[in-house]
């Protein structure tokens, strides 16, 4: 019997939760409410969707966002103004930087401009070292919220053996990290494959924990895994109106013990992870106790 991980449902517990305390930190202290501000440039469809969607549930919740939208054409010398704006602003607790931009902008230099204490995405090198020196810090949300789903299911994964199928810096180079900290969730033995890992069912095979994030619709098979191994969908890869995961469904349900559905699975669960990494600016980034 294979159970599917409901990100949905936890996703909305962990809403609650989060509401719960910005009433009982925040709002009963007579403090303002959380405040995200998110810059997007360019006209990418994907992305637009992502940012609404990521106002919507910050209004949900009772987060305050701020979108800053800059045309397609916008100089990298435009969108390092906007950041500053927002790294100085006292009443922005963090931000983000919608990715991905477009090509004339050098991506390193702008993640490399935003202030790590409002670095909300977690992916300031910053951020990403204390990630993986097993420090404090901001997580990428993505890779916060598959850890989150793990833990929150009871899934044991200390001294377990997990291969992650992909290593970008947004999903597979960070929760390779999470997954292998010297910390509660963590301690799993972990294998990252990529794209020019050879025979990679050679890994999958002997895996007790497989998170597969390569972009590539039902990548992974049945007859790539064990039995009973607990599979991590990350895929969002979109077939007309049909959103399909890096699994195949059909021959992974029924062999896996423990599977995240696409869509409702890691989705929801990156959406409120970002919420979460606001709470937690708007708890340590306020110099003076009244703001
Ligand atoms: P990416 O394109 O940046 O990285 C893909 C990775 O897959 C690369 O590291 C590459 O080495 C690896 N890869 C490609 N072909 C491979 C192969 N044949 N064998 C092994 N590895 C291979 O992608 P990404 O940003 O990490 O996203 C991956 C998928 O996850 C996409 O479908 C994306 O839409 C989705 N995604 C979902 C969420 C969510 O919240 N559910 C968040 C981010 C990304």
């Amino acid at each position: 019997m294979t159970k599917l991980l409901n990100g949905n449902q936890l996703a909305k517990e962990i809403r609650k939760e989060i509401s719960k305390e910005i009433e009982k930190k925040i709002l009963s202290k007579n403090k303002r409410i959380p405040h995200l501000g998110i810059i997007l440039t360019g006209t990418n469809n994907s992305s637009i969707t992502y940012v609404n969607s990521k106002i919507k549930e910050c209004k949900n919740i009772g987060i305050q966002s701020t979108l800053v939208k800059l045309p397609i054409d916008s100089t990298e010398e435009k969108l390092l103004e906007e950041i500053k704006k927002m790294n100085t602003n006292p009443l922005i607790d963090g931000f983000i930087v919608q990715l991905p931009l477009e090509k004339h902008i050098d991506q390193d230099q702008i993640i490399l401009s935003i202030n790590p204490k409002k670095d909300v995405d977690g992916f300031h090198p910053e951020n990403f070292g204390k990630m993986a020196l097993d420090m404090k810090t901001f997580f990428p949300a993505t890779a916060l919220g598959i850890l989150t789903l793990l833990e929150r299911s009871k899934i044991k994964i200390s001294g377990k053996h997990t291969v992650v199928i992909g290593r970008s810096r947004i999903v597979g180079k960070p929760i390779s990290i999470l997954m292998s900290r010297k910390s509660y969730p963590g301690n799993s033995t972990v294998t990252l494959t990529h794209s020019n890992t050879l025979n990679i069912e050679y890994y999958t095979k002997q895996a007790d924990i497989i998170i597969v994030a390569v972009g590539i619709t039902g990548f992974l098979k049945g007859n790539m895994i064990k039995n009973g191994a607990i599979i991590i969908d990350v895929g969002i890869n979109k077939n007309g109106k049909n959103i399909l995961g890096d699994v195949d469904f059909r021959s992974v349900y029924g062999k896996a013990s423990y599977l995240t559905p696409v869509p409702g699975g890691v989705g929801p669960m990156t959406r409120v992870m970002l919420l979460k990494n606001t709470l937690m600016a708007a708890l340590t980034n306020r110099k003076h106790p009244t703001l």
